[in-house]
């Protein structure tokens, strides 16, 4: 490593080169093929603490590469097995606390293990290459829900994410045209998200694909923005719709400045760029209000909505009551329907973002929901999709783009 770890000089180029080493020691049981697996694995590890170090296969990591075997060959399955589930987080307009859109997220439930986080098994479906028939069961399942959805309120749209994998598919064209033409859903209330990984690929290979992508007249999204690699440029030069926030850059906000102050200026530079922003992983009333008070047009995380399974969604979507196949309103106490009403405070409602409506003049709960007619403070596209079963009559109205409007 140290004979390695030294300057080279290549022309006018000094280059740092390092090295990352894993090493499994033969006993009477090992094959080559088992040994270069499990030198790989260590050699994986070293990668993965950092680099420029040397790794040695031991128990923990056998046991470790058993659990990733066991779980492949069941996620081999699972598909098979209706082990696998969609669940769906809704996006959140902060101008107006709409429900614009909801992100797909896969849910495995392993009947002996329980839940399985997707951080588990995605990258291992997108290693095995079972990424494609999962992602692809996915998107058909978003898209059949949507258009479910739809039928009642013809403005919902979906996001679904899409692995570099799926995205370099040379079927992936026709395998959305496929999934628009079977459930009629128009091709701009899907939207697909892409995370910054992509750029890693052959990057005129990859313009090619995000420009067919966006001839379908979906949208795209870039997802985790900040945590990748991508030249600030890439921004520009893909037809991206939507950039979304990674949550770490939202954790502190209204707390750190310097955090605060990269948020601002991914903020102004997609305003510039007319990209919409979605802030991810917004978990308190903190960040919330940072948010809104930095002009964020969109927001998701726990502390607005938790994913929940399509039919709680359902449930959560404000129908009106002659259409609304299941009458049970969503229970108190969860999701914006339990927060704000909680929040609100004695000192005229500060404390909450209805609240804050209210004390800027909003005094009509019904105002900018009636037909066609914004009210204070909420654009044409909002609809106060998230009030409570019972609370105000206005039918909604939205004429906006489903999710792609330039932050304001
Ligand atoms: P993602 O696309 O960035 O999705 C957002 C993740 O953040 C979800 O995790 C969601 O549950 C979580 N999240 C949302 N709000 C908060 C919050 O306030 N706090 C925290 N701590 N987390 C929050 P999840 O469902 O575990 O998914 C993880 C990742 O797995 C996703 O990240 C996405 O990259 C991938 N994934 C999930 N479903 C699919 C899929 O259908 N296809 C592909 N290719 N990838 C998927
Ligand atoms: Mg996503
Ligand atoms: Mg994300």
């Amino acid at each position: 490593l140290d004979a390695v770890r030294r300057q080279y000089r290549i022309g006018n180029w000094e280059i740092n080169v390092t090295a990352s080493v894993g090493i499994a020691l033969a006993d009477e049981s090992s094959t080559s093929e088992s040994l270069l697996r499990d030198a790989d694995d260590a050699t994986r590890l070293a990668k993965s603490l950092g680099r420029d170090r040397a790794k040695l296969f031991d128990e923990a990591l056998r046991a470790k590469a058993e659990q990733r075997m066991a779980t492949t060959s069941a996620l081999r399955v699972a598909l098979d097995r209706n082990e696998l589930s969609v669940s769906y987080q809704p996006v959140i307009d902060l101008a107006t606390g709409a429900m614009v859109s909801a992100e797909a997220l896969l849910r495995w439930n392993h009947p002996d293990r329980g839940p399985i986080s997707p951080a588990v098994f995605i990258p291992i479906a997108e290693e095995t290459g079972l990424i494609l028939p999962i992602g692809g069961w996915a998107l058909k399942q978003a898209c059949e829900q949507l258009s479910q959805w739809q039928r009642v309120d013809p403005l919902m749209s979906v996001a679904v994410n899409l692995s570099v994998r799926q995205v370099m598919d040379p079927d992936i064209l026709d395998q959305i045209r496929r999934v628009l033409k079977s459930t009629g859903i128009r091709p701009e209330s899907l939207c697909l998200e892409l995370t910054e990984s992509v750029f890693m690929e052959d990057i005129d290979q990859c313009a090619e694909m995000l420009a067919g992508l966006k001839n379908l007249g979906v949208q795209l999204s870039l997802d985790d923005f900040g945590t990748g690699y991508s030249s600030l440029s890439y921004l520009s030069r893909f037809p991206f719709d939507i950039v979304k926030i990674d949550q770490s850059f939202i954790r502190g906000l209204g707390t750190n400045p310097s955090e605060t102050a990269l948020v601002a200026a991914i903020l102004s530079m997609a305003k510039a760029l007319e990209l919409s922003v979605t802030a991810e992983g917004i978990e308190d009333q903190t960040q919330l209000i940072a948010l809104e008070e930095m002009g964020c047009q969109l927001g998701q995380g726990f502390y607005l909505d938790r994913p929940m399974p399509a039919l709680e969604m359902t449930h959560t979507l404000t129908l009106p009551s002659h259409t609304q196949p299941h009458p049970a309103p969503p229970a108190p106490g969860r999701g914006r329907a339990g927060r704000w009403p909680k929040a609100a405070d004695p000192k005229g409602g500060e404390g909450n973002l209805r609240g804050r409506r209210r004390a800027q003049g909003d005094q009509d709960p019904a105002a900018g929901r009636r037909h066609g007619r914004p009210g204070p403070g909420r654009p044409a596209h909002g609809r106060a999709r998230h009030r409570r079963h019972g609370e105000g009559e206005g039918q909604a109205h939205h004429q906006g783009r489903p999710l792609c409007h330039p932050c304001s």
